[in-house]
């Protein structure tokens, strides 16, 4: 990496580039709890492999990581692979690996390609993957909070507001999972896995403690904080993979492009990143373009690619 004082003042640079952009977009509203983020708020962190972060903005205020939780419970799913026999064959018969072209949310693909979701980045693959979490772990949420409190180095809450909102505003998630069920694709009851969905995306994390959680996918999947290992190099890998080729809405192609790391992206206004070997990475700021990105977000990655060279194509 560059030293310090430069990364600073490209930090700065970014910000002053990425921020106004943000009045460009539309904070999310479905979720009527969401609606209220002050669009205002921007943060963007940096955490190298020994610990050092570089910051700016808004980096210590907690933000609901929505549908950046679908890459921790994808890592809990892979934990199970490399740890028991025959969960690889259930969790890639039952979700694809494909970028789906299609919104997070969409419920055409699904009925058209017979309740397999195109990969575990969107929400219909994210509630396979729940269901696969309920049936392989004794409390699949405690689990889910456990591992990004491993991660994050410190207690994390769920944001009581935005789980109870998101619950009485399912409906669209409600008829996927229904639709899932239908097509044998759900093994557990359709409200406990959308409990477990909704409690995910509900975990409330500062940008400073998510560019920290991601260190270990840049880290052959080893917490470079404890040295405990996650997962296997080769899944942490895989990991990495989904996320560049699916983690950004239906935009992915856009954002390899433009970026060219892995990353994820929720309609809080979350992005996650990975630069391989180097750093963890996070930037927010709420309002967001039609794909359902961080606008801000999205130029502050680009400009950020670009002037420190961390693109990996
Ligand atoms: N809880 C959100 C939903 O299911 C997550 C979406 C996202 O962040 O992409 O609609």
């Amino acid at each position: 990496m560059r030293d310090d004082v430069e990364i600073t003042e490209v930090l700065a640079e970014v910000a002053d580039i990425a921020r106004p952009q943000a009045s460009d977009g539309r904070v999310a509203d479905y979720i009527p709890a969401l609606a209220s983020a002050d669009p205002g708020r921007f943060g963007l962190a940096l955490t190298e492999m020994d610990g050092t972060e570089h910051t700016i903005g808004d980096v210590d205020e907690p933000f609901p990581i929505q549908s950046i939780s679908k890459v921790f419970s994808l890592v809990l799913a892979m934990q199970k692979v490399d740890r028991a026999e025959g969960v690889a064959e259930e969790l890639w018969s039952r979700v694809g690996r494909e970028p789906s072209g299609d919104p997070f949310n969409s419920l055409v693909q699904l009925e058209k390609e017979r309740g397999i979701p195109r990969n575990p980045m969107i929400n219909a693959g994210a509630l396979v993957i729940d269901d696969i979490l309920i049936t392989h772990c004794e409390d699949a949420k405690r689990s889910t909070l456990d591992l990004l409190e491993t991660l994050a180095g410190e207690p994390l809450e769920i944001d009581q507001e935005v789980y109870d909102s998101e619950q009485g505003a399912l409906h669209r998630n409600l008829a996927m999972a229904n639709l899932l069920k239908d097509f044998g694709n759900l093994h557990h009851a359709v409200d406990a896995v959308l409990d477990n969905y909704v409690h995910a995306c509900a975990v409330s994390m500062t940008t400073r403690q998510l560019a920290r959680a991601m260190r270990f996918l840049a880290n052959g999947g080893v917490e470079p904080a404890t040295g405990e290992p996650i997962l296997s190099p080769e899944l942490a890998k895989r990991v990495a993979a989904i996320m560049l080729t699916c983690g950004t809405y239906d935009a992915a192609g856009e954002f390899a492009f433009n970026v060219g790391l892995p990353c994820k992206s929720g309609v809080a206004g979350g992005i996650v990143g990975i630069v391989p070997r180097r750093l963890g990475l996070c930037v927010w700021s709420p309002p967001l373009d039609p794909s359902g990105n961080s606008l801000a977000g999205r130029v502050a990655l680009h400009e950020l690619a670009e002037r420190l060279d961390l693109s990996i194509v």
